[in-house]
């Protein structure tokens, strides 16, 4: 069915183009992207995602640095691990998998990966440099949506975007880059009131509030662009923050779950990856962040 996006025929022409671009980048320059994922402890979850970022990188023509810390690992030795990988010249990406074990202060430790070397684009720079749609590494997720939407030439100017969820992994990001668009962005979370009249007036909804079949058919106004970012393991498989069924009747557009945005992270991922390389080896991106740094601590 035309109406449903396909994340996952999208994620993989985004690989293949990443990789024909890790390609050239290496035949122009000698180097190949490296991607370091560091995972805590042993939650399997986490394990599953980390594998197959790894794998991914490698099959796209990149450098894996992979470090694995026990669940015991306390902050010093999490922080001298990102440290170590923040000087390390064939590391061009950083990723600490989230959420890490209780104990640890994952906010203070994803502040210690550099804003160049921040392909999660987590840290309170890189969402800076967002908010000011300044040049900077996304996060991962929302990136794939916008991508999703483009890919599907959904008009994004002027546009009545909601999101629902406001976390700073996806709602707030998402929100950023549809503003960045020219869309009109309402920012729903679980205070708003009446959100099913909201969602009635949006072109398009993103919905990221991590609450299973939250998005009701007839929230869904005819003819709109429906974006499912939410996952949740169920007796009867994966589904999403959407009634998938029931809105698909009335949206243009929607995203499966499985198969939607979730095969468009890992994708954007090797993206992002790429991008720092270039930025590293062009040499400009860090001189910028520094100036970036040193005028904020002069401030
Ligand atoms: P989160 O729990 O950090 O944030 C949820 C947000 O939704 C909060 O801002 C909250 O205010 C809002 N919210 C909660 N209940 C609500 C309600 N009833 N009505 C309106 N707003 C409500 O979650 P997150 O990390 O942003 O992730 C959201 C969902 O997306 C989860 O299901 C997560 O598994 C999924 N996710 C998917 C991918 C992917 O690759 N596809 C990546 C990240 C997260």
């Amino acid at each position: 069915d035309g109406k449903f996006m396909d994340g996952k025929a999208l994620a993989k022409q985004v690989r293949e183009r990443t990789a024909a671009e890790v390609a050239e980048f290496t035949a122009r320059t000698g180097r190949r992207p490296g991607l370091a994922t560091v995972l805590v402890g042993d939650d399997p979850a986490s394990a599953v995602y980390v594998a197959s970022k790894r794998k991914q990188c490698v099959a796209a023509g990149m450098t894996d640095h992979h470090r694995l810390l026990p669940a015991t690992a306390s902050q010093d030795e999490v922080a001298e691990v990102l440290t170590e990988l923040a000087a390390d010249p064939e590391v061009s990406g950083i990723l600490l998998q989230l959420p890490l074990p209780a104990g640890l202060d994952a906010g203070a430790l994803v502040q210690l990966i550099p804003a160049a070397k921040d392909v999660d684009g987590l840290t309170t720079l890189s969402a800076g440099l967002l908010a000011q749609g300044r040049p900077g590494l996304r996060p991962c997720t929302p990136s794939g949506v916008i991508e999703l939407l483009d890919a599907h030439d959904v008009p994004l100017e002027g546009a009545n975007a909601v999101v629902i969820g406001r976390s700073e992994l996806v709602g707030k990001p998402v929100a950023q880059l549809l503003l960045q668009r020219n869309a009109t962005v309402t920012i729903c979370h679980s205070r708003t009131r009446d959100l099913a009249e909201v969602c009635r007036r949006a072109d398009v909804v993103v919905a990221a509030a991590g609450r299973a079949g939250l998005v009701q058919g007839d929230w869904v106004k005819e003819g709109a662009v429906v974006v499912d970012v939410g996952i949740h393991r169920t007796d009867a498989g994966l589904v999403g923050d959407v009634d998938t069924a029931a809105a698909a009747e009335r949206a243009a557009l929607i995203t499966p779950v499985p198969g939607g945005v979730g095969p468009m992270t890992i994708a954007m991922l090797l993206h992002n990856t790429l991008v720092a390389a270039r930025a590293q080896f062009d040499a400009q991106f860090d001189a910028q962040f520094d100036a970036q740094f040193d005028a904020g601590a002069d401030a």
